[in-house]
């Protein structure tokens, strides 16, 4: 139920809470209401799980917060630094209404943000113990603390970004002419966390065609001499934090001609990407920076999504590196720059690093070589 993961300092959790109350307040919000998620690890450094029973962390703007939680739960949050946060724990028993403890716990409220992951279970129970509420989404004030890394929450990034380029650069063990994408992954999956991730949260295998789907995952293709090989691996270390890391391989010499020149062009379109990020360049600068060379070769047609999104305590969380997003970039904030060259029924190729905003330019946390690396066929 609960793992044992590294105590974050308590002031910075304080510091957290208090940041959340504010925004919440300066939302014009009178709680926040976080089921078990990335928000409420974000907020209480605690990885408690929940089904049916409600587990809702209670932060009123102008009250001490409360964690709801059902007593059974409870022990998976005894490493919560309760007392330093200012968090008193409340528990119920089955046969009780925990809506309603809610409820009592927050008095005459007008509107409440939930976490953008709650059940609806909990969101309709919720409603239902707070008819005078309007609920709304608690993500876009959450996400604008989430979004601003900390330095701790780098070095974790940094961590988890050292230990996937560990897998990538242990490639030719598990790609090989004979074998499956399938045993590749499963291999690649173990390697995952030989390599210091907790588990293998995904693992994408896209050889030859299957390199063209980006979401691709794992099937039973035989790897081919010539095959261009999509590999697009990721999971969290121990405090959390998530790696994600795409290169692109071939066994042997490439099958089609084109590879190599259509290759440099993506090569270059990554590399440019990572080259516009700074403090102050809108999000959806950087996509267009990757996209007008991809667009200028003639390839716009394939590629088929946004260059990057950000990573944290979730794969996917903001800021999204997206055409239409005009959010300035900050220092501590973490992203992928990835994009694609998705040619249907023939093949793919994509590069993906994790990057950080510095004070004056960037960190890429992955620094395997961007090249097509050639396995032996
Ligand atoms: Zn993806
Ligand atoms: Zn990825
Ligand atoms: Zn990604």
């Amino acid at each position: 139920m609960s793992t044992t993961v590294p105590a974050i300092d308590p002031t910075a959790l304080r510091a957290r809470l208090d940041r959340a109350r504010e925004a919440a307040g300066t939302a014009g919000v009178d709680a926040l209401l976080m089921a078990p998620g990335s928000d409420l690890r974000y907020l209480l450094g605690g990885t408690g799980t929940s089904f049916e029973r409600l587990t809702c962390l209670v932060v009123p703007t102008g009250a001490p917060a409360v964690l709801v939680v059902p007593k059974l739960e409870a022990p998976g949050y005894a490493a919560v630094p309760t007392e330093e946060l200012g968090v008193e724990i409340a528990t119920w028993v089955d046969a009780e209404d925990p809506y309603t403890l809610v409820a009592s716990r927050l008095g005459g409220v007008s509107r409440v943000a939930l976490g953008d992951m709650m059940p609806a279970l909990h969101v309709l129970g919720l409603r239902r113990a707070l008819p005078g509420a309007e609920q709304v989404l608690a993500g876009p004030i959450v996400r604008e603390l989430r979004m601003r890394k900390d330095a701790a929450e780098v070095a974790a990034l940094r961590r988890a970004g050292a230990a996937i380029d560990r897998v990538h650069a242990r490639m030719a063990e598990f790609v090989r002419v004979g074998r499956t994408e399938a045993a590749a992954g499963a291999d690649i999956a173990a390697a995952i966390v030989e390599e210091g991730h907790t588990v293998a949260e995904f693992v994408i295998v896209g050889s030859g065609p299957n390199g063209a789907s980006p979401h691709h995952s794992l099937s039973d293709r035989v790897f081919e001499a010539g095959d261009v090989v999509v590999v697009d691996i990721g999971g969290p270390v121990a405090e959390g934090y998530c790696s994600d890391s795409t290169r692109t391989y071939v066994l042997g010499e490439p099958r089609q001609q084109d590879v190599a020149d259509t290759y440099a062009v993506l090569q270059a379109a990554q590399a440019a990407a990572v080259e516009a990020v700074r403090p102050g360049v809108a999000a959806q600068d950087v996509d267009a920076a990757a996209r007008r060379i991809i667009a200028d070769a003639g390839f716009g047609e394939y590629f088929i999504h946004r260059t990057g999104h950000g990573i944290g305590l979730d794969v996917h969380e903001d800021p999204y590196i997206v055409a239409g997003n005009t959010l300035p970039l900050e220092p501590g904030m973490a992203f992928s720059v990835e994009p694609g060259i998705y040619q249907p029924g023939r093949w793919g190729a994509r590069i993906e690093d994790i990057v950080v905003v510095t004070e004056d330019g960037v960190e890429p946390l992955n620094v395997r070589p961007h090249e097509l690396t050639v396995l032996p066929a």
